[in-house]
């Protein structure tokens, strides 16, 4: 059976740019803050060329050894088992780092070789090195975050990659998704992407993020199964945001005047 298409509005050029990333078989480096789209369209691409998608999110203790592999221990043996980076070189799958930047950084280390011309894996515990697939298709993500003491990524790592970036899409293309996601009327979409501008417009705040593409779906699924409006605007876009019981207070009142 085929899998559905995973639903992907597309924003600017990111396809031709992957495409030409994967045929120069160059890593690629999804840019920008959370909710913006990054997995979905990795998700829809993978589809597209009809490639394993293996994920991987990244966070503090995520280490090399969880990535290429460990040997664990079966009845009276003790036997190899490759992780999910491994698997991906050896199959000629997509494998997607989900903010490499949290990782550990031995991780950075790991897929240094992998991310020239040499595209192998060294695994130190096997004292092996493999060759990728020709197929093989490295993409991470990073949160930059800047100032805000999100973690960065080294130039040294982040020129091994052709990147792009994402933001919030145009008010246009944003309405759209939320209409095609939640089936929210296109009324209640246009006014759930009205709030998210002026939140996002609202820079003297100083949230550490603010209001993504996924929080207004998340609002737009709450009204389309019955929530009044109102609240399902406080509930799935005003609290995620912060805990300040101030700001929760003028960011609320503002939102009741526009929806
Ligand atoms: P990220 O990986 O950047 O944190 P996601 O890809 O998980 O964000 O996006 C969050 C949600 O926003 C998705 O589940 C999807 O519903 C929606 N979304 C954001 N951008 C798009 C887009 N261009 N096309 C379709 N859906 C989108």
């Amino acid at each position: 059976m085929k899998s559905i298409i995973p639903y992907y509005h597309i924003v600017g050029k990111e396809i031709d740019i992957f495409e030409h990333s994967f045929k120069n078989k160059i890593p690629l480096l999804l840019k920008g803050p959370t909710g913006t789209g990054k997995s979905r369209f990795i998700e829809f691409m993978a589809h597209k060329m009809e490639m394993k998608l293996i994920t991987v999110s990244c966070h503090e203790e995520t280490s090399s050894t969880d990535l290429i592999g460990r040997f664990i221990i079966k009845g009276a043996e003790t036997v190899w088992l490759d992780g999910p980076l491994t698997k991906a070189v050896k199959e000629g799958a997509m494998i997607y780092l989900d903010e490499l930047a949290e990782a550990r950084p031995d991780v950075i280390v790991a897929i240094h070789s992998l991310t020239d011309h040499r595209r192998e894996l060294y695994i130190d515990k096997l004292g092996e090195t493999i060759k990728a697939h020709t197929d093989f298709m490295l993409v991470a993500s990073f949160n930059p975050g800047y100032q805000r003491g999100f973690k960065e990524i080294k130039p040294s790592t982040r020129q091994r990659f052709v990147a792009i970036s994402f933001g919030y899409p145009d008010t246009k293309i944003e309405t759209e998704i939320l209409i095609n996601e939640t089936n929210v009327n296109a009324s209640d979409a246009k006014k759930l992407v009205q709030i998210g501008t002026k939140i996002r417009n609202l820079t003297e705040l100083g949230l550490a993020e603010t209001v993504s593409t996924r929080l207004l779906i998340d609002a737009a699924k709450l009204i389309h199964s019955g929530l009044p409006k109102r609240l399902a605007v406080k509930a799935a876009v005003v609290e995620p945001l912060t805990d300040d019981l101030e700001v929760i207070q003028a960011l609320a009142d503002l939102c009741d005047l526009m929806i």
